[in-house]
């Protein structure tokens, strides 16, 4: 029986996290909410997802705007045994009383304080402590790239000390009134609010981060020093250990990968979905080790990096599979995420 997914917010993530749900062969996508009509609700639509109708909304308004609707988000939750909810920052809490009437499983997004679930979450950093859960947090689009990049290292070198600066994108592509266009904004707050949230995930990790806001859509960049606990052989056995983790893609000098703007020409070359780039993006130029000092340079794609991981907290939290290897591998194979 495959479990049966609702998603409620159908926005940036919501709409990717449920063609990733509709991909799955384990899963069964129920439906999707959005509070009023716009193209992305006809987008639901067309792809053949219930649309429901969710918060302050009203059926009538879908109906005169000729979208066909299948109820209310009430009725729903009453089809589903998770929910992935990927409503703004801060609305998914409100949404807890209804989740538990329902008797459903909820995952919240990065937007939402860590105390609306049992348990923050990561697919290489904690799958385990997901199992079982009725409440998980996918944390936010910097903290996955954080943590994956903290599993790798910590597994195979041990991790002293871990310092980042991360040059955040001012705004998604489709977000029309927020800037900045024409200014670096330091975050005046130290640190930054994503090394207590990789804390949630690794709590006795030493780490610190400093954050700027840029003006551009494209991703984010985080400058890493990190102190390891024993020294690698070489930047080549680094590159190795990134290599081959699911979720990371290190581009070669041949590559000519400068920036950000070739990322995701990279991904839309290869056929990539909203020309999305799920994992974190590392340069082999990017990488410099001396002794136990390693500095590296990733990419973080903020609309599509938590995408994987709210498919592998749904498995977590239903024993759809016995540990994250098995989830992550069904995963990739269905995002086009590996071979
Ligand atoms: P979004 O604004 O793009 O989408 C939210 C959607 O939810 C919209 O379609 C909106 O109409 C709908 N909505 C609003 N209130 C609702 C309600 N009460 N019931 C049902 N639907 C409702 O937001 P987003 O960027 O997808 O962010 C969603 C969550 O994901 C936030 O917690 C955010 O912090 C987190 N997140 C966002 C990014 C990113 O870069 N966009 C990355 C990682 C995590």
């Amino acid at each position: 029986m495959p479990v049966r997914v609702a998603v409620n917010g159908f926005g940036t993530i919501g709409k990717r996290v449920a063609d990733a749900v509709s991909k799955q062969p384990d899963m069964q996508l129920v439906g999707v909410a959005k509070t009023r009509p716009s193209f992305e609700a006809q987008l639901a639509v067309e792809r053949g997802y219930p649309l429901y109708v969710g918060g302050e909304g009203r059926v009538e308004d879908f109906r005169a705007a000729g979208l066909a609707v299948a109820g209310t988000t009430d009725e729903m939750f009453q089809k589903a045994d998770v929910v992935v909810d990927a409503t703004p920052d801060k609305v998914g809490r409100q949404h807890l009383g209804k989740y538990d009437a329902a008797k459903l499983r909820a995952i919240f997004q990065g937007g939402e304080a860590p105390d609306v679930a049992e348990v923050s979450f990561n697919a290489l950093a904690n799958y385990d402590a997901a199992v079982g859960k009725r409440r998980v947090r996918v944390v936010s689009c910097n903290t996955t790239g954080i943590v994956r990049a903290v599993s790798v290292l910590r597994r195979q070198y041990g991790v002293d000390r871990w310092d980042a600066t991360l040059i955040r994108r001012a705004a998604d592509p489709t977000e029309v009134h927020k800037g900045p266009v024409n200014a670096i904004l330091p975050t005046f707050r130290f640190p930054s609010h994503h090394a207590p949230d990789a804390q949630t995930i690794f709590p006795d990790l030493p780490i610190s981060t400093t954050a700027v806001v840029v003006p551009t859509t494209l991703m984010h960049l985080h400058v890493n020093h990190v102190k390891l606990h024993r020294p690698p052989a070489s930047v080549a056995e680094v590159v190795a250990a990134f290599r081959e983790s699911p979720r990371f893609q290190v581009f070669r000098s041949t590559d000519h990968v400068e920036g950000t703007p070739q990322v995701l020409e990279f991904a839309r070359d290869h056929g990539a979905a909203r020309g999305d780039m799920m994992k974190n993006v590392l340069w082999e130029d990017g990488v410099h080790l001396s002794g136990t000092e390693l500095f590296f340079f990733q990419a973080i794609h903020q609309e599509s990096i938590v995408v994987p991981e709210n498919i592998d907290a749904i498995r977590a939290m239903t024993g759809l599979a016995p540990n994250a290897n098995a989830s992550i591998a069904v995963t990739d194979l269905a995002l086009g995420l590996r071979p």
